[in-house]
């Protein structure tokens, strides 16, 4: 990975089973490459699940500096790691209030509670009218999720009895796209519209509707702020379509030891893969509990598609396919194609990154980017690049 090191977390180098280098400059270019196509929608920053697994400490200021203003989080505490980090931003937690007793939490540090149902209004009115302040909100309405949010009559009603009694101060409203990722589903279009009824009502304010996959279905589906997190972070946005994003996260375990095994020999817990020629065996220093998923697996664990090949790592430029089951902290590699010598222990396999997507690792292991991204753990030494320029 090219350029200097510009800030460092978890164990040191030299004690760490793994390295996931971040590069920052890579995700600034990618927020900007979505705020360009958004304009003249604003584009906000996801930052929920700890930036997606890779640090709201590091990447929250870098999409800052990039001219990002707004964030979503999905919980209070992410919140409040985010005003650390961006202390002019707003920050709208997605997640809502859990509780009349977390309600007065938000407005010290600033965060915009995004209200779900009835019941989140209430505490909010009730907090706001007994603070004597109409402190901001945003509203979610649910459009065909059936995840969060108020119905969309809920909401039609909510916005004309608001417009009387004035009791809160919405500042946003939003709805979430089932389906973006498909853009031919029909669902995307029924949910605009009844979104679109719904943003009429509620008069002039923002309005946010798209995530990632979602920012490509066009200019009528942007309205006032997007909502991209996966792409930002080099996910593709799109399944199956090359990839128009850089790589931010590269991961790569470091090699513990090179062992020479027979045909007729197995590999791992369950004895599950028997060698079919004599092979040279990598034992790299990640495992399921690094975030590197057992499902990934060669054989005998049946927890994704039998058609869906199981992981590899590379070395060298080489496709070296995992050996039986993925363990805890460990991962074997036949690494029989790169000949004796061609790789040696304490060098590094790369798990995804420039030369295996983050969508085709997350494949091998039955999931997606997002799963394999906030799932990483906290034994890798991080290393965060990019910004020193
Ligand atoms: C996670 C999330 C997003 C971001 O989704 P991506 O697919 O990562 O772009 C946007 N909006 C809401 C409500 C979310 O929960």
């Amino acid at each position: 990975m090219p350029g200097d090191t510009f800030s460092a977390t978890g164990p040191e180098m030299r004690f760490a089973g793994g390295i996931m280098t971040i590069d920052l400059a890579a995700l600034k270019e990618n927020y900007g490459a979505l705020a360009r196509v958004c304009a003249p929608a604003q584009t906000a920053g996801i930052a929920k699940a700890d930036a997606y697994g890779l640090g709201i400490a590091q990447v929250v200021p870098a999409l800052a500096s990039a001219g990002c203003g707004k964030f979503f989080v999905a919980l209070p505490d992410e919140g409040f790691a985010v005003r650390q980090a961006a202390p002019e931003a707003d920050i709208y937690v997605l997640n809502g209030l859990f509780s009349a007793e977390s309600a007065a939490g938000y407005p010290e540090a600033r965060l915009i509670p995004v209200l779900n149902s009835q019941a989140e209004i209430q505490i909010w009115e009730s907090f706001c009218g007994a603070s004597g302040t109409r402190h901001p909100c945003a509203i979610n309405v649910d459009t065909g999720m059936n995840r969060l949010g108020l119905t969309a009559s809920e909401a039609l009603t909510f916005a004309d009895e608001n417009s009387l009694t004035r009791a809160l101060e919405p500042i946003m409203v939003m709805s979430h796209l089932a389906c973006a990722d498909d853009l031919k589903h029909p669902m995307n279009r029924l949910q605009l519209e009844s979104f679109q009824q719904v943003v009429a009502a509620f008069g002039d304010i923002e309005a946010s509707l798209v995530n990632s996959a979602g920012v490509l279905l066009g200019a009528d589906f942007r309205f006032d702020l997007t909502r991209p997190g996966v792409a930002i972070y080099g996910g593709s946005p799109l399944p199956g379509v090359k990839n128009p994003m850089r790589t931010v996260v590269t991961a790569e375990a470091r090699i513990s030891q090179i062992r020479y095994a027979r045909a007729g020999e197995t590999v791992s817990y369950g004895a599950t893969t028997t060698l079919g020629r004599d092979t040279i065996i990598a034992v790299a220093a990640a495992g399921y509990a690094d975030g590197y998923h057992r499902a990934a697996s060669a054989t005998g664990v049946p927890l994704r598609a039998l058609d869906i090949a199981a992981g590899h790592g590379i070395v060298a430029g080489r496709n070296l396919p995992i050996l039986g089951r993925v363990t805890m902290d460990l991962t074997m590699f036949d690494v029989t194609d790169l000949g004796v010598g061609g790789v040696n222990r304490g060098e590094f396999i790369e798990l995804f990154g420039p030369n295996i997507p983050i969508d085709v690792a997350a494949k091998a292991a039955g999931t997606i980017s997002y799963e394999l991204l906030t799932s990483l753990g906290r034994r890798f030494h991080r290393r965060y690049v990019g910004l020193e320029s």
